[in-house]
């Protein structure tokens, strides 16, 4: 019974990663949500086409003890599922000038990306490090490499996932377990859905947004045996606007 867990599994990239997990890897998923259970429901369905189990879990992952008494439920329930892929992927965005950002923008991003990464990824480690086998892989953002004006909070968050990825695949290689990070630009989901594409798709030498797709088969490989001598990596997938 080996199982993914992907955070923010219910829409845009989380879907797609979910998907691709189940199709090209056979792994049941654990799909992770905050609060839109219609398109989590959804996506389940589209994941068991796969032939494979999908269990939604609905909670906030910027909240520790929801996080960890959540899982630790589920894991109690299902002694015999093993959790070997974690990909942290619930994020959110809440732009605008740092000097007009409030207490609440800052600490909400913070929170759901990189204390989210805390959160969830204290409750399933130990047992990766104990089976000697895991794949962490946390999303990130282009703002996280090279910071973006009108995102300080966002670009602050996602560039501390970055070190953390990096500290992490460090302390744990030994055990087996592999932490990367996927740096996506610009991807065709709802938190893009009010960007002017034509406008801005000027800037990318692909002369397009990505498709949630095609960040899920990287996190796919990133996820599979393949990837076997890649950790502590930041993986850019852009359409070459940066790296
Ligand atoms: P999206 O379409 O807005 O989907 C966000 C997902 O995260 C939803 O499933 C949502 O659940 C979930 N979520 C949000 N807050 C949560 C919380 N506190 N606890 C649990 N789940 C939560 O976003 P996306 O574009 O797919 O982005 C996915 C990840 O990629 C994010 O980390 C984002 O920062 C990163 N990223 C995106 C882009 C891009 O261009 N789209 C670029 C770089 C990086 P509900 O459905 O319940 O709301």
């Amino acid at each position: 019974m080996k199982y993914a867990l992907v955070t923010g599994g219910s829409r845009g990239i989380g879907k797609a990663v979910c998907i691709r997990l189940a199709s090209d890897l056979n792994y049941n998923l654990l799909l992770n949500y905050h609060s839109n259970t219609a398109a989590a429901e959804e996506t389940k369905s589209e994941v068991e086409k796969a032939g494979v189990k999908c269990d939604l879990l609905k909670f906030d992952v910027a909240d520790h003890d929801s996080t960890q008494k959540t899982i630790e439920n589920w894991k109690n329930e299902n002694p015999e599922a093993k959790i070997e892929i974690l990909v942290n992927n619930a994020g959110i965005t809440k732009d605008g000038l740092f000097i007009w950002t409030n207490k609440e923008s800052w600490d909400s991003v913070v929170d759901t990306s990189l204390n989210g990464f805390y959160n969830v990824t204290q409750t399933v480690l130990k047992d990766m490090l104990r089976s000697r086998f895991g794949r962490v892989i946390n999303i990130v953002s282009l703002s996280g490499l090279k910071g973006n004006p009108g995102q300080v909070n966002y670009s602050a968050a996602k560039g501390a996932m970055i070190s953390a990825t990096k500290a992490l695949a460090q302390e744990i290689g030994k055990r087996k377990v592999t932490v990367n990070a996927v740096a996506p630009g610009f991807i065709k989901s709802e938190m893009t859905s009010e960007f002017d594409e034509d406008e801005l798709k000027k800037l990318i030498p692909l002369n397009r947004f990505g498709d949630p797709e095609e960040v899920a088969n990287l996190v796919s490989f990133l996820a599979s045996e393949r990837s076997s001598y890649i950790t502590g990596e930041v993986i850019n997938i852009n359409g070459g606007l940066y790296s």
